[in-house]
Parts: structure tokens; sequence; C-alpha cells
């Protein structure tokens, strides 16, 4: 659907009559004609409807402010001027690179009009695709016939079978048409880098600062193993987050490389807050050295930013003060950072080469940008080997890459670029900022109790990245660096009651896992939930709907809460897992249940604990694999852990951080360690449907965990 917006000046007759005319026109030409009230009318038009092409406005009413004015919300948009012919034109608007036209209110010159306008519209639409995708659109559009894979032949092979054909109308022809072999040389290729693929990347390359941009249709996962398989040979030494994604994990158990952790801090809640300074500084790295066999001075370095909780790191800091040849950000979550002014200096590739590093980016565009699953970024600063590089890439890429998902990451870049994108990352953050307020005003008016929210103190909250400042109560973090750690404002923590600030655990409480089982029954998906914690991500698909239908769950939670519903009309999912348990049971006296067993382990303290010490690693995670593979291993009870060393990587979600390592061994020292997944086992035992999901430990039929560890290595 094409819209032109009409702004005329009503009660002229000149004016009014070629304007009727046009509308005429266009009609036939299957535009569709909004008038706008006024001038906010107009605007809030072009702001909220992507689908206005155009905009027909009065000159001699409105001159050069109205253009003015859309360009600032997309400085593409066709713009047609309307003036008598006695109206002289008293600023040149070349010099304003405003894409206005102008025409005369004249009769019998409609179908020249019209015929100007549709060139607009069409040169509107070729200036805002980006060049591959424009190029499969016109590959698709011309319907050529080929002879290779794949072999539905676009869609043609479904269409021969019953279940097939239900298939192909489900996805629909395009789908169909634009997945297409990679022997079609006019779309160049993705693995060569060439043609129209390559143009994607030097657009993507543009459009995010980076040097050189990679797309991965493979994730993350993928892009991760791709930079760390290149940036650190076998044999080296490397630096890596502790607070991991598992895709680094297996990167280490591809590639023999040793390991030295960072090691994040936590707070009570289970909030991580980042790697602290000194784990950056040079004598730390060198005793850390030292203490680790087989180590040499580390070549590569990998961190998370923004962590899970949505912490960001002043980039700038670590880029300088890193003592290693390239440092890679995994910055899955936060593909969007280039676009607002507020995350300046706390992204990967913001801010100018550092002479003599590397600097990697690894981006989920299909997290909380626009774009198909599997959507990925690799985007580098600095001098690297180009070929060598790719033989990494091609290692990790499919040779038939899907043409959608290429496509869909160059268009999520194509619409964060200019004021449109500028303009989608402002209504984000703004939406999540007055979320967050709205949620602090219920509070506060709430005669008992209701969720909180983990931001800082005050009434006036600026959108902006907030500093976690040393000594402030509100993040709960002991010892912050200063200008260290920033909380992104779009990424909203909501706390439920049970525990304060401190970590004090309170007499009542409502984990948060039974909210995260209600949200569920609500259509609602919660990203990611601690104990006391739920995170919800307000990225540029979360419109005022979803964020209105988020608060009116959390309402009827607090309302069903309080008339104590049974669980069974309350969370129906958890009752059918075990009816027999929890018939009769209500809602109140389950959130205590849970709370007591949560209290009686002292989870927080546990929490704390368990990721305190870190276990000692025996051999790297590319040799116990290697074990694993050979059949040296065996599987025991998680309770007789202590003194054997893992197979596998042992995470539980949540916090979805790896409390093991494949390779290392749990001494007396990391009892906590034992004692968190133990309890963690134990809360799924108790509650049918509160089961953690522990990735390393398997669920036997008597209830009890068993893990794989190495055989005869103690
Ligand atoms: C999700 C995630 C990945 C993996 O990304 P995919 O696109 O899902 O493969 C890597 N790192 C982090 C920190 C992640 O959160």
């Amino acid at each position: 659907m094409k819209i032109i917006a009409i702004m005329n000046h009503f009660g002229v007759l000149a004016k009014e009559a070629p304007i009727e005319e046009l509308h005429k026109k266009l009609l036939a030409e299957n535009y569709r004609i909004i008038y706008p009230e006024d001038v906010d009318d107009l605007m809030e038009l072009v702001d909220n409807n992507a689908k206005v092409c155009g905009v027909v406005f009065d000159w001699d009413t409105w001159s050069v402010l109205l253009p003015k004015n859309i360009s600032g919300l997309n400085e593409q948009l066709p713009m047609y001027a309307f003036s008598s012919q006695r109206t002289q034109l008293e600023i040149d608007v070349d010099d304003l690179g405003l894409n206005l036209h102008f025409f005369e209110y004249a009769f019998d010159a409609v179908d020249e009009i019209a015929a100007r306008i549709q060139r607009g519209t069409d040169a509107y639409f070729d200036a805002i695709l980006p060049p591959f995708t424009k190029a499969l659109f016109r590959y698709v559009d011309e319907g050529k016939y080929t002879f290779c894979t794949p072999g539905h032949m676009g869609g043609t092979a479904f269409q021969q079978s019953p279940v097939g054909s239900l298939f192909y109308d489900f996805f629909g022809a395009n789908t169909m048409k634009s997945d297409i072999s990679v022997s079609v040389s006019e779309l160049g290729s993705l693995l060569d880098h060439s043609g129209p693929h390559r143009e994607a990347e030097n657009y993507i390359a543009d459009a995010f600062n980076a040097d050189r941009s990679y797309m991965v249709t493979n994730g993350t996962s993928t892009a991760n193993k791709i930079v760390g398989m290149y940036a650190a040979p076998a044999g080296s030494t490397i630096l890596v987050d502790r607070n991991c994604h598992k895709s680094l994990t297996h990167l280490m158990i591809m590639s023999d490389v040793t390991p030295i952790y960072f090691r994040p801090t936590r707070n009570a809640w289970g909030i991580l807050g980042g790697i602290p300074r000194s784990e950056f500084a040079r004598e730390t790295i060198e005793a850390r050295v030292k203490q680790t066999p087989g180590a040499s001075w580390p070549v590569h370095a990998v961190i998370t930013n923004s962590t899970y909780d949505g912490l960001l790191y002043n980039t700038d800091y670590i880029k300088q003060t890193l003592d290693v040849k390239s440092i890679h950000f995994d910055s899955a979550w936060v593909p969007y950072t280039n676009f607002s002014p507020i995350y300046k200096g706390l992204c990967g590739m913001s801010g100018t080469r550092v002479p003599g590093k590397v600097i990697y980016e690894t981006q989920s565009t299909h997290k909380l940008l626009a774009a198909f699953s599997q959507a990925s970024m690799i985007h580098i600063k600095g001098e690297f080997e180009e070929e060598t590089f790719n033989e990494a890439f091609m290692m990790h890429t499919s040779t038939s890459p899907h043409y959608g998902i290429v496509a869909s990451i160059e268009t999520s870049a194509a619409m964060m670029k200019g004021n449109t994108g500028k303009r989608l990352m402002e209504n984000s953050i703004l939406r999540a900022v007055r979320f967050r307020k709205e949620i602090k005003k219920i509070k506060a008016s709430s005669e008992s109790w209701f969720f909180d929210v983990w931001q800082p103190e005050g009434e006036s909250l600026a959108p902006c990245c907030w500093n976690l400042t040393p000594g402030a109560e509100w993040h709960g973090f002991k010892n912050i660096d200063e200008g260290h750690m920033f909380l992104d404002p779009i990424k909203v923590t909501l706390l439920t009651p049970g525990m304060d600030k401190q970590g004090k655990m309170e007499e009542q409480g409502i984990p948060a896992s039974i909210v995260a089982k209600y949200l569920d029954q609500h259509g609602i998906i919660v990203e990611k939930t601690g104990p006391y914690n739920l995170l919800f991500l307000f990225s540029i698909g979360i419109n005022k709907t979803k964020a209105l239908s988020l608060l009116r769950a959390l309402n009827d939670f607090k309302r069903d809460y309080d008339r104590n519903a049974f669980v069974k009309e309350m969370l129906p999912s958890v009752y059918e897992q075990q009816p027999t348990f929890y018939a009769g049971m209500r809602i109140q006296e389950l959130a205590n249940g849970i709370h007591k067993l949560i209290r009686q382990h002292k989870l927080p303290e546990l929490m704390f604990r368990a990721f305190e010490t870190l276990p000692t690693m025996v051999m790297n995670p590319h040799a116990a694999f290697q074990k694993e593979l050979h059949g040296e291993i065996e599987e025991v009870y998680v309770d007789e852990m202590i003194g054997r060393v893992s197979a596998n990587m042992i995470l539980p979600y949540p916090p979805g951080v790896p409390l093991v390592m494949p390779g290392e061994m749990l001494t007396e020292e990391n009892r906590p360690t034992l004692e968190f997944i133990q309890m963690l086992c134990e809360i799924g035992a108790w509650y049918p449907g509160f089961e953690t999901d522990i990735h390393g430990a398997y669920r036997q039929p008597d209830g009890r965990y068993t893990v794989k560890v190495i055989k005869n290595v103690q």
C-alpha cells in the first residue's frame, strides 16, 4: 500500500480544484490519500505510518518549515510543494538537501504531475532499499527459471504434493522464489564477498561505524566461533568473561587454547555487575598467567557487552588499557548501540581505531533489531589479515546460505540508518523510560505491595544510560568502579518482593519464577528470570499496546495474588504437572513455600559464593572433550562431584552463567558451587513445574541428577 498525505490550503477554489483532480488520478494509480487535519496530525502520520511515501502541501501556506520538520523524521521522503504561479521561491531548497519537488497549481497538468509523483515514489523506494535486498527483489521480480538447487524450485515442488501445498500456502510465494541457489551469479557470493553481497557488507560497515563487517547466517553462536578461530591460534592463551555465552565454551572445545577467566561481580539479586577494572590490570593478568598451567601472555580477550542484565561497559577504557592484541565484545544483546548517542563510548565500534589493536564486535541482529532468526553480524575495526579471516568465516558458514536471512540482516541495517532509525531508537528508549515511571507510580500509590524497577532513585529519570556510581544504594553492588558500568534503559529489570537491596530475605516473598509462569500463561514471555527479578526487553518491536498489556498482566497478577486464587486457576500449566500435589493449593501458599526453601538455603548468599571461587582447571575444555570422545568418562551423582573433573560445562538457567567448565574440578573450596546446584535440584523436586534447566546435568528417573566426569583423573 502506498499512502500520499495531502496538506492543502482549502477554501481557495483555484487551489482546491487541481488537488481534486490529482486526488482522482492518484487513486486510480493505487495510492491511498490521507488529509491530515493540521501539521501535528501530519507529523504523527509520517512518524507512525511507514507506508507514507509522499507528502503534498501548499507552499504558500507552509513554506520551508514543514519540509524541514518532515525531513527530521525521514530525510528520504519525497515532498511535493504546490504554489500559485505568482509566488517567488524565497530560498534555494537544494541547499537544504530536502527531497522537495515543486508544482504550480494549474489545470490540465494532472497527468504530468501524477507521473512525476510516481517517479518520486520509485526513486524513494530505490533510495531506501539496500543493495543486496534490492538485487534480490529484482531477481524475483524478473521471475527467471533456474534448474539448480534448492530442490523446491521456487516453490513448484511443494505444489506437487498435498502437504507440500499447505506448506507453500502458509509461507507464500515470495518466500519460495527468493530462496535461491548460490549459483545465481548476479547476486554475488556470501563466502567470496562479491557482488551485491559485498555491497551489503560495505553498506553495513558504514551504518555500524566499522572498518569491515560480515554477515553471518547462523547466529552469533557462529560469529563468536569465527572471531575466536581467527584471533586465538591453538596453543595460545585467551582471556574469557566467565559470564560468557556457551558458544565461547564451544570455541574453546574446538580450538586448543588455554582460558583465563575474567571474574564478574554480582549483587544479591544475582544480577551480574560486570568485570571490575582490577581484572583488566596488568598485575592481575600476570598473576593469573603464573597460576595457570600452560598459560602464556594472552593474545585475545572476550567480553560480554552488555551483560545479560543490560549493563554496558565504558569500552573506551578497556580498549585503551587491556594489553592484548585483540578484544572481542560479544554484543549479542545490543545490536542497536550505534544508532543512539546515549551509547557513545559504551560499545565495541564506537570511537576510532586503537593503534596496534583489533576490535571485534559480534551482534545478534535477530535478537533486538528486526531480522530473521540466526541473523548476525561481525564488525571489525583495525588491521587484520582478510584472507585468513575468511578461512575461519568459510569454515563455519554453509555453502548454501539462506538469502532471506542475508536480506533481513541487510534490511535491519537499512532500517536503522538515518533519521527513521534514530526515531525508532528514541521511541523505544522513551517507551521503556515511560514504562519504568509507570511501575514506580503504581508502586508509590499502592497500599500493599507492587513490583519495583531496578534503576537509579529519583523522579526525573533522563532517557540515557545510567551510571552505576560507587556507593549508590539502588544497584546493590559493593565495589563498583567509578565511570565503569552503565545501565541500558531499554533493559527493564523488575523486582518482586522477597529480598531487600542488601540481600536480606524478607518474611514473605514472591519468587519471580511464579510471576514468569503467570505471564507466560497470558502470552508474555519473560526474557530472563532470576530468584526475585525478571528482565524485559523494550526493543524497537515493543509498541504501546505491548507495553500496556504487560502492565495490565502485572496488575492482574497482583489482583489474583491478593485474593489468593487457586494454583489450578492461576497457573493451570503448573497445576497440570501434578494435579494431586497442587489440588486445593492457593497461590500464596505456593509462593511462600518456594520462598521458604530459598530462605532456608540462603540462596542469595549461596549464589554469591557459588560464583566467587572458580573451580580448578585440570585440563582445558578442548582436552576434556577429547577425553569424552575417547570414552574416558563416567557418570556420577551431582553429590559426588567434589574432586572429580567435569567433562562438560554445567550451566543452570537461571542465571545462565557457567558454573563449571569442561576440564574443571570442584574442590572443597567450591562446596558452595555444589550446594547451589543441589539447591536448584531440590526446588524442582519439591515443586513440580519449577525445575531449573541445568545444562550438563541429567535428571534420572529417581529425580536425582548426574553429571559426566573424566575417568581416572582426580
Ligand atoms: C544469544 C547470545 C549469543 C548467541 O547468539 P545467537 O544469535 O542466538 O546464535 C552469543 N552471545 C551472547 C552473549 C548471547 O546472549
